[in-house]
């Protein structure tokens, strides 16, 4: 951090340090009076500079009225919301005393631990996570106390396209690949909506493509903020289907040839299963599931295929479907198929090692005993990730299956507004004998908690960020505001107090340390180097199967069972899942359910992301509630003209489960049939009807993927009525 005197008034300063409101650590320039955060503004002149709406609120956050600042403890009934003010030493002997109980009366597995977004600092899911696990967001801190029982946000987001679909089809997780933007022939974002992402970064990096004359493609269901600023073909596809269309493109492709048979034949396995499954799925046939008419599949296949290196960029908006994990296996495919992996402009791989790494010397195991709660169901998810899945939890809980669950702790997440049937949570967190939540703001699960603990934002305590080519700390600016204190601190508090506080770091500064011994980076340099250090840069080397630089034994090949590229996946047949990527339509969905989608016609769709908020975070800061004052729900014209729905208008989304109120968006920029309904409402302290607004009302915590246990977000049946009109 380099500070320099802006000479507005004598207790006034601005640093260059980085934005501490969510872990993407962006630059910026930070002023503070005293010891006060007065104003942050992007700071463009450096690396990360591109910064969020966000950023220039940050004071507004920080200091909210809402913001937790001491540790309380339960006085009411558990769920009465009733809560006094306690002390850190009480609150943690609180805490410890709770955990030992459950330890006591049901074993150390009885306890389960959840971190959610509001905790994604990257040294907390660096640094705790499980020994072994390439990436997740889950916390070790258990494991000592003898539960195998950590889990998070992996459990219904991220996973299915990140490591649970690549790894089966590549054997390499999506953190060690990175699309070529900079290169690209074409770009094709399918699932995601870069325009909104924090940080804003690969919306940049697309529109610089696009003025230097990249094609942009863009598959949703909606015209995104991303379609429209980036001049892209919209392909409009009906929510749930794309597995559909990828396997129709892969006709296509297969059909007319224009995939490369050498590749195929030396470095693929599955090819003539594959070719057999999508000889069924014309484009004609696929137009009807998908709403994509057949020239249109046709095109952009040619156009995917011919491309001088075409990049993916997906996300979380294919996660949330009855078969998410075949069908981004098939979008995978396409890629390998068409030629635009591991080339120029495609989708890169990076050779094991490469990029930093901070130390894992300190990661712990799982202890030996019962495996945690869903490995039996999700048991791939369980394979990677090494951790319980949370919607396996509440089964746990309240039914004592596989093995009682009796007490969690709750640190950054928001699980009653995150997970579906928000009452089945409820219920649970009602029947638990111990419930511990750590977090910024209060929560809609705080409200059952035992002790609530309030923590310091990245703003408070140091860090570290990473990128492609540098390492940098980032440094505490502020004291802790109120009585809060950093994750680490707490972490420290709880270890300490269960007797093994050794294996975690007593603070920041210790884990900084543990960060960075034995990686070649030295810590001291790095304090004396405000911009951080740079790592060296490699020129770009592709098709890296033909040359061993793909697998950590140096052979070359693929790093999958088979060593090669699995159009047929040897590790989902070994778990008993179908080996090559077939699209199930939606188990909700005209298809599967005619009787339910006569009478709840609409797709429904959901989980898009907001520029104004992380998830359900932020909600209650009103210059930001004031961008987006109501909850939406995108309607086609003809649908809203034919239920009497103007623009506007407040409507209820209805489905078997539930009914929740928004205004209506009425938009041709929405694939007709479909809806798009806002999520992440229903915090206690969000401002207007958000608060109200939690879209889990209408989707279903039993439909799932099978082989990911993701939730289906996106392709139920929904109906939407004017408010006042009832069915
Ligand atoms: S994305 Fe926004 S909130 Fe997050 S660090 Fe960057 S500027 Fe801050």
């Amino acid at each position: 951090m380099e500070a320099s005197m802006s000479g507005v008034s004598p207790r006034e300063h601005s640093v260059r340090a980085n934005c501490g409101i969510c872990p993407s650590g962006c630059s910026a320039k930070v002023t503070l009076q005293g010891e006060r955060i007065t104003r942050v503004v992007p700071d463009p002149s450096r690396p990360n500079g591109m910064c969020c709406r966000r950023v220039t609120r940050a004071a507004e956050i920080l200091y909210s009225p809402d913001r937790l600042l001491h540790p309380l403890i339960r006085e009411g009934k558990r769920g009465e919301n009733k809560f006094r003010k306690a002390g850190w030493d009480e609150a943690l002997d609180t805490v410890a005393a709770g955990m030992q109980d459950i330890r006591s009366r049901f074993g150390p597995e009885a306890l389960c631990i959840y971190t959610g977004r509001g905790t994604f600092e990257r040294s907390l899911w660096e640094m705790l996570a499980p020994a072994g696990v390439r990436e997740t967001c889950a916390w070790s801190l258990l494991f000592p106390f003898g539960s195998p029982n950590t889990t998070g946000a992996g459990s219904n987001c991220y996973v299915s396209q990140a490591v649970i679909a690549p790894v089966t089809t590549f054997g390499i997780w999506w953190a060690d690949t990175h699309p070529d933007l900079e290169r690209s022939d074409l770009i094709v974002v399918w699932g995601t909506n870069p325009a909104n992402a924090s940080p804003p970064e690969l919306i940049d990096r697309i529109l610089k493509a696009r003025s230097r004359g990249t094609r942009i493609t863009v598959i949703d269901p909606r015209r995104t903020e991303t379609a429209t600023r980036a001049g892209a073909q919209w392909v409009a596809v009906r929510p749930g289907t794309d597995g559909a269309l990828a396997l129709a493109m892969i006709n296509v492709i297969v059909t007319e040839g224009l995939y490369d048979e050498q590749f195929v034949r030396e470095w693929t396995t599955g090819f003539e299963e594959l070719r057999a499954y999508v000889s069924e799925l014309s484009p004609e046939k696929a137009s009807k599931i998908t709403a994509v008419p057949p020239e249109t599949i046709r095109s952009t296949a040619r156009d995917i295929a011919r491309a001088k290196g075409a990049a993916f960029l997906g996300y979380s908006g294919i996660e949330y479907t009855t078969s998410a994990v075949q069908n981004i296996r098939a979008i995978l495919t396409l890629w390998a198929l068409s030629g635009n992996i591991d080339v120029p402009g495609g989708v890169l791989f990076r050779t094991p090692g490469e990029g930093f790494r901070v130390s894992s010397a300190h990661r712990l195991d799982p202890p030996a005993g019962p495996p945690p709660v869903g490995a039996n169901t999700y048991p791939l998810y369980h394979q990677f990730r090494k951790e319980a899945h949370a919607m396996e939890l509440p089964d746990a809980i309240l039914e004592g299956r596989p093995y009682p669950v009796r007490g969690m702790l709750v640190f950054g997440a928001s699980i009653i507004t995150g997970y579906p049937n928000p009452n089945l949570w409820r219920r649970s967190f009602s029947a638990l004998d111990f419930l511990l939540v750590v977090d910024r703001y209060p929560t809609e699960d705080a409200r059952y908690a035992d002790v609530i603990l309030p923590a310091a934002t990245s703003f408070e305590y140091d860090s570290y960020l990473i990128s492609d080519n540098s390492v940098r700390l980032r440094r505490k600016l502020i004291d802790p505001v109120g009585d809060s204190r950093s994750d680490w601190d707490i972490v420290a508090g709880i270890a300490g107090r269960l007797g093994y506080g050794e294996l975690f770091p007593r603070s920041a500064s210790e884990m900084l340390q543990w960060a960075f011994e034995g990686t070649g980076v030295d810590l001291n340099a790095l304090q004396a180097s405000p911009d951080g250090i740079q790592l060296p840069t490699h020129a770009p080397k592709y098709r890296k199967w033909e040359t061993g630089l793909l697998r950590s034994d140096g052979k070359p090949g693929f790093p999958t069972p088979s060593g090669k590229m699995e159009f047929a996946s040897s590790i989902l047949k070994t778990f008993g899942y179908d080996a090559i990527p077939v699209f199930v339509p939606p188990a909700e969905g005209p298809e599967s359910d005619p009787g339910r989608a006569a009478q709840y016609p609409l797709i429904f769709n959901s989980g898009s992301r907001s520029k104004s908020f992380l998830c359900s975070q932020h909600r209650n800061i009103r210059s930001l509630a004031d961008q987006r004052p109501d909850p939406l729900v995108w309607m086609h014209s003809r649908d809203a003209a034919n239920r009497g729905i103007l623009n506007g208008d407040w409507v209820d989304v209805v489905t078997a489960r539930g009914r929740v109120r928004y205004r209506a968006f009425v938009t041709d920029d929405i694939v007709e049939g479909a809806v798009e309904a806002d999520a992440h409402g229903g915090s206690p302290i969000a401002l207007g009807p958000w608060r109200r607004c939690n879209v889990n009302e209408l989707t279903d915590a039993d439909n799932r993927d099978p082989i990911s246990g993701f939730p289906v977000y996106k392709a139920l049946l929904c109906d939407v009525i004017k408010a006042g009109q009832d069915t």
